[in-house]
């Protein structure tokens, strides 16, 4: 931020919208009983960054992580010809609790725009770069010396190379997390020794990748496209995401000089997991959106197009295992089939600082998200017997006849929410739908401190949300 000058209508707008830190790490606190600094130690985050983290800290400052990392990409996005808008007026932040958005460019009216990018979509890349790391096929194959070498190494000491099956419930747990709380950041994947120095390149490209296909919104001069409806409007907005992702893989190959060697093609490795972490989080998280986006194939084989030959069967090889991980985590359909969670407490490369009891809350979440509208309503019923206050059984009936708004008026969700929720136009995340039912849920018990009340009515509004949720994709 240029703070020497007269703020742009963007720097006044993120100071606005940028909430604290704080807020996270304090109820990352609470909920686990262990501090703030124990908590980021047993993360495996660096005294460094944890000192910036914690009260007086720098990253509580004006200076923003974010704003630090992308440096090396918008001094290469100022080399383009011609920007229809100058990069001076770009404003790059973080946001912390708005799990809605990934990343997103937002024009202002004084010319400038503010490009953020979501803390969870942050760290969702970080933990997605080793997966995909070490999904790398191509590394064990006999005919590279080098890979052999590797094949070897591990096969002695007794491990897997790659398990799709762990891979793909980390992620999974990572993503119900982020489903229900908006945070995803209570668990880490420890990617093995060999492997890390490849896995925070190919992280920090998919991240450069994100922020620079949000600038290059901006100096593409594009109008926000974020309500498109029309099938016109639609291919339009298509073709500026195109074009957008284009030139961010041309800049992020000026950052990140990649020879054509045994690594292969590593930004556009990077690109392909950033472009894989946000159809991640819209799959898992969204419920619903405007069909602004190209789907994620069409956007991958743009990015080939724009690669040398021969990189696209390279990158395919090499990311076949992610996408195998990647399917298990993001099916969060009524009587999907899903990873074992359980696999990630016998796990030593699972670090997070939740209690193993922890980790089964959370599968019982999962369990209950992805349960058919049968079990969900026998489910709401017996949490109504045992509980009267909660009075769930004509919400019930009325999702289970597909009356969305019926279900959340009976529940207690306040109208504006209702009308926001039920609005087929407007962006939403199963994240709203629970936090609404929870607010009117939380209210109507006696709003106890108690950790297992809390657990409780958290289990019984993750039921009603989903029940909510199945009603409106059937409407
Ligand atoms: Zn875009």
């Amino acid at each position: 931020m240029h703070s020497e000058s007269v703020p742009t209508e963007a720097e006044r707008h993120y100071q606005v919208l940028r909430r604290t830190l704080m807020d996270f790490l304090t109820e990352l606190s609470e909920r686990t009983g262990v501090s703030i600094d124990e908590g980021l130690t047993r993360l495996g985050v660096s005294s460094e960054i944890r000192e910036a983290f914690l009260p007086g800290g720098e990253l509580t400052g004006d200076r923003d992580m974010f704003e630090v990392i992308s440096e090396p990409v918008v001094s290469a996005m100022k080399h383009f010809d011609k920007p229809k808008r100058s990069m001076e007026k770009v404003t790059i932040g973080s946001l912390i609790g708005d799990e809605a958005v990934t990343a997103e460019c937002r024009p202002m009216s004084d010319g400038s725009s503010l490009v953020t990018m979501s803390y969870g979509m942050f760290t969702l890349i970080n933990n997605m770069a080793p997966v995909a790391v070490e999904g790398m096929d191509w590394v064990a194959e006999a005919s590279n010396p080098l890979a052999m070498l590797w094949r070897v190494s591990k096969a002695m000491r007794g491990m897997d190379p790659f398990n799709a099956q762990l891979s793909g419930a980390y992620l999974r747990f990572r993503l119900t997390m982020q489903r229900v709380f908006g945070s995803a950041n209570w668990v880490r994947y420890g990617s093995t020794l060999d492997k890390r120095p490849t896995a925070m390149t190919v992280a920090i490209c998919a991240f450069h990748f994100t922020i620079a296909h949000e600038i290059a919104h901006h100096i593409l001069g594009h109008a926000p496209g974020a309500h498109a409806i029309s099938p016109n409007a639609s291919r339009a907005s298509q073709q500026m995401e195109t074009e957008a992702d284009t030139l961010a893989l041309q800049a992020i190959r000026r950052v990140h000089f990649s020879p054509q060697d045994a690594l292969g093609d590593i930004p556009l490795m990077g690109a392909i997991v950033g472009i894989h972490a946000i159809q991640a989080v819209e799959d898992s998280c969204f419920i619903r959106r405007g069909f602004t986006h190209p789907p994620t194939a069409w956007r991958i084989a743009n990015l080939y197009s724009n690669s040398r030959a021969g990189a696209e069967a390279g990158a395919r090889s090499v990311l076949s295992k992610f996408n195998e991980a990647m399917e298990l985590a993001t099916e969060f359909s009524p009587g999907c089939i899903r990873g074992d969670l359980n696999i990630l407490s016998r796990s030593s490369r699972i670090k997070t600082i939740l209690p193993a009891s922890g980790i089964a809350y959370v599968k019982s979440l999962d369990d209950i998200m992805c349960a058919t509208p049968d079990r969900l309503e026998s489910y709401l019923v017996k949490a109504t017997e045992i509980w009267p206050i909660l009075d769930l059984e004509s919400g019930v009936r009325e999702a289970l006849n597909g009356n969305t708004k019926g279900a959340l008026q009976a529940w207690g969700v306040r109208d504006r929410a209702v009308l926001e929720i039920c609005d087929p136009e407007r962006n939403l995340t199963f994240r709203r739908v629970f936090s609404e039912v929870l607010t009117s849920l939380g209210g109507r018990t006696d709003r106890s401190t108690d950790r297992k009340q809390k657990d409780s009515i958290e289990f019984i509004a993750t039921g009603a949300a989903s029940l909510a949720t199945w009603a409106l994709r059937r409407q």
